[in-house]
């Protein structure tokens, strides 16, 4: 199947690059959340993103105005949900709360329309079993920043069929982007990895090995890293990060993934990074 409608559930940090990159694409896309501001402030960041965009000569004004003619904005996820090919799902990493966005948009989509998650670690075959249509439910993992970032890691849960996972293949092709297929598996490959680097980092900090600026250049410098590990976190949001770390904790039942309590700290403080101006790092 190839995907012309799409609805993206969130419109956060991950659900306006989404948006963006498909409308930008051609698609007819429905953007939809819970809270009207994170609605008006996506478009807000969508439309600063094209402008970085045409400045960079990558797109011209022209095709920035068709990109946001393209993006409908939306409260109503049933509504928006009838007659589309693909949904894809970005609400905070919470797994209860991912289980009942899918299985809204399982009773509100047709019977053919595929449900794509964006999680970033909660198992795949889990949110499939809580619809009618676990064969026609994937992950599609995209990285932030969305416009930027090149790879979309597609994870296949037990049940995904082979026609579903050819379709988000197509779609992350489609989207200028790599995909990368991988089994569902805690934190899959990407954050399985990164996230076990992100909390160490922390730890050091905790630990007094040195200033924030000192192990992120120790990275970047040393490591060849385009960032380093705490801007890194500040960047993906730090309660997300501790969502991750809780799932891979939990579900691979291993004392190495435990979050650090620095990383606690700064959630329950409410410095998530940068979507709250302060994290490890501070900004405008
Ligand atoms: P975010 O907190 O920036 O945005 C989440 C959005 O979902 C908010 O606008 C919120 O209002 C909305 N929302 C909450 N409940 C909702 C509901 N019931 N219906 C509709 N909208 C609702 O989160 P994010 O960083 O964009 O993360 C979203 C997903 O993407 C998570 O699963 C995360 O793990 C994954 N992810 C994040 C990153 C990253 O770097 N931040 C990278 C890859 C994947």
């Amino acid at each position: 199947m190839s995907v012309r409608s799409i609805v993206v559930i969130g419109a956060g940090t991950m659900g306006n690059g989404i948006a963006h990159v498909a409308a930008q694409f051609g698609k007819s896309v429905v953007l939809v959340d819970v809270d009207p501001n994170a609605l008006a402030s996506a478009r807000a960041t969508i439309s600063k993103n094209l402008d970085r965009q045409i400045k960079k000569g990558l797109l011209d004004e022209a095709a920035k105005r068709a990109t946001i003619e393209r993006i409908e904005l939306s409260t109503e996820l049933a509504r928006a949900c009838a007659g589309v090919d693909i949904v894809i799902e970005a609400v905070p990493e919470i797994a209860e709360l991912k289980y009942s966005i899918v299985e809204a948009v399982d009773q509100a989509a047709e019977g053919g329309t595929i449900i794509a998650t964006n999680t970033s670690s909660i198992s795949i075959t889990e949110i499939a079993a809580r619809t009618r249509r676990p064969d026609r439910v994937i992950g599609m993992h995209f990285m932030n920043p969305v416009p930027v970032m090149q790879l979309i890691e597609v994870i296949r849960g037990l049940a995904t069929s082979d026609a579903t996972t050819a379709t988000a293949v197509q779609l992350a092709s489609d989207l200028g982007k790599t995909p990368v297929e991988v089994n569902d598996f805690p934190g899959f490959v990407s954050n399985r990895v990164l996230m076990p680097m992100i909390n160490e980092a922390i730890f050091a900090l905790m630990e007094g090995v040195a200033r924030p600026e000192a192990i992120d250049t120790v990275m970047k410098l040393g490591m060849n890293h385009p960032m380093g590990p705490l801007e890194l976190a500040d960047l993906i949001g730090l309660d997300t990060c501790l969502n991750i770390l809780e799932v891979l904790h939990r579900d691979l039942g291993d004392d190495r993934y435990r979050p650090c309590p620095l990383l606690r700290k700064h959630v329950a403080a409410g410095w998530l990074g940068r979507k709250t101006k302060r994290g490890f790092f501070t900004y405008d």
